[in-house]
């Protein structure tokens, strides 16, 4: 993408009520666009960080068995009064419920169990149609008291809800393990430190994991154990103290504010049951199904990313989502005869970059001054920045600087496309 076409421009100032870095980077780089409190527009560098987060967490749900829909976010309340949640306060104070046509009562979807178990029931009628995996990634909508997080805490958010049905529990409590494992994947493959951490598993199951971002902006407070690899969250380990022993004995805890990008829950029979969703085991008899829900937001994580990875001029996206992996900064000359090799070079450079399917912006902006340029390559935070200009030119180099990285180096434009391909494909 050329940026003399991006129609989006970077802006000096955050707007005031943006508090948290995610919302200060995200619209000051012009990838989001706030519309109101909790709902934002995602630009096109936004959208393709989105994007990337969501391929990631689709393959990775794709490679444990899941298989996509697309469920409405238009929901009918009849579901919901079958599960008892409709009237349940809890669930009243985040649905948006409202009058649809015909007088009829519906509401925006904020979780999916009540139209999925009815859905795959329509499928399922003996042992031999189950285990069924299937996820969707779709917005919600949640009235959240508080959406003064940016994009972390949206009343309009991203997410991807896989919901799992099994014959037995011990089959249940497998796939669960699998989609733990297929979590820490997502996180690390999105660059970002996420521990699995015991949380409450409400009426049906003893405990339930989040995945918690450990990060001074974070909402929630954990405990995290020595090794540094899971956690507890304190609304369930209320007696735990920083310091103290952790509750498996493996060494003091450390207390930290996390953010939770993720969680799983085994269901168990909460909503099969309202819905009379049986199977008919070997002998013909009805048999309870056993279900599990497994979240991750991805506008979450985009967010999430932003707080784990900035520095005072802007974000430093790791290579896996970044919207683009070059950056490229083509500067004026004096000399015509120069400007004109400069823009060439870039240009070349540019076009060689997309024929070899890497994801490159050129900041071919002109009556920009350098350091405008660079102060936006900063903020908008791609993995590799790389400047033509007359010093440069005469070295017949380019000026190679890793974002998050102090030094720039002159990398020869012979070998430059390989270097950059090996950049590009390293981990
Ligand atoms: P929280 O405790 O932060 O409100 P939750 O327990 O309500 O989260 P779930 O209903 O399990 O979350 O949703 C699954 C995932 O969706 C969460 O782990 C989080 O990543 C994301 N998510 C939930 N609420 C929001 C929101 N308001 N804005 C953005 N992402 C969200
Ligand atoms: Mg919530």
């Amino acid at each position: 993408m050329k940026m003399s076409t991006l129609f989006t421009k970077t802006l000096k100032d955050a707007p005031q009520d943006a508090e948290s870095a995610n919302a200060k980077y995200l619209i000051r780089g012009g990838f989001v666009d706030q519309h109101m409190a909790g709902v934002y527009s995602y630009l096109p560098l936004g959208l393709r960080v989105l994007r990337k987060i969501q391929e990631i967490v689709r393959e990775e749900m794709d490679a444990i068995g899941g298989q996509e829909i697309l469920m409405p976010a238009l929901l009918s309340s009849e579901p919901w009064k079958t599960s008892g949640r409709w009237d349940d306060p809890d669930c009243k104070e985040v649905m948006f419920q409202f009058k649809g046509a015909g007088d009829r009562d519906v509401c925006l979807g904020w979780t999916h169990e009540e139209i999925i178990t009815p859905l795959v029931q329509k499928f399922v009628h003996s042992y031999q149609d189950l285990p069924v995996f299937v996820y969707q990634i779709q917005d919600k909508f949640r009235n959240e008291l508080r959406a003064k997080s940016g994009i972390l805490r949206g009343r309009e958010f991203n997410m991807k809800d896989l919901y799992s049905f099994h014959t037995t529990e011990e089959e249940l409590e497998e796939y669960y393990d699998k989609v733990l494992e297929a979590y820490r994947r997502v996180f690390t493959r999105c660059g970002i430190v996420a521990l699995p951490t015991e949380a409450s598993g409400g009426a049906f199951s003893k405990v339930s994991h989040e995945f918690q971002m450990p990060t001074d902006s974070g909402e929630d407070v954990v405990y995290v154990n020595q090794a540094g690899d899971y956690a507890w969250n304190k609304e369930i380990a209320p007696d735990l103290k920083d310091g103290a022993m952790a509750p498996d004995g493996s060494g003091p805890v450390k207390e930290m504010k996390a953010i939770e990008v993720g969680n799983i829950f085994k269901l168990k029979t909460r909503f099969t049951e309202p819905f009379k969703m049986t199977y008919m085991d070997a002998e013909g008899k009805p048999q309870p199904v056993m279900m599990g829900c497994y979240g991750i937001g991805p506008s979450r994580v985009v967010g999430s990313i932003v707080e784990a990875h900035h520095d005072d001029r802007g974000i430093i996206w790791p290579k896996s989502v970044a919207p683009f992996q070059v950056h490229i900064v083509s500067l004026s000359a004096k000399d015509e005869s120069v400007q004109d090799r400069i823009r060439t070079t870039a240009e070349d450079l540019y076009e060689d970059l997309r024929k070899e399917g890497i994801d490159v912006i050129w900041d071919d902006r002109t009556g920009v001054s350098a350091g405008a340029k660079f102060a936006d390559a900063d903020l908008m935070g791609m993995p590799l920045r790389l400047v033509i200009s007359e010093k440069t030119l005469a070295e017949t180099s380019a000026e190679w600087k890793i974002r998050g990285e102090a030094d720039a180096r002159l990398v020869p434009l012979e070998g430059l496309m390989e270097e950059i391909s090996s950049f590009v494909s390293e981990k």
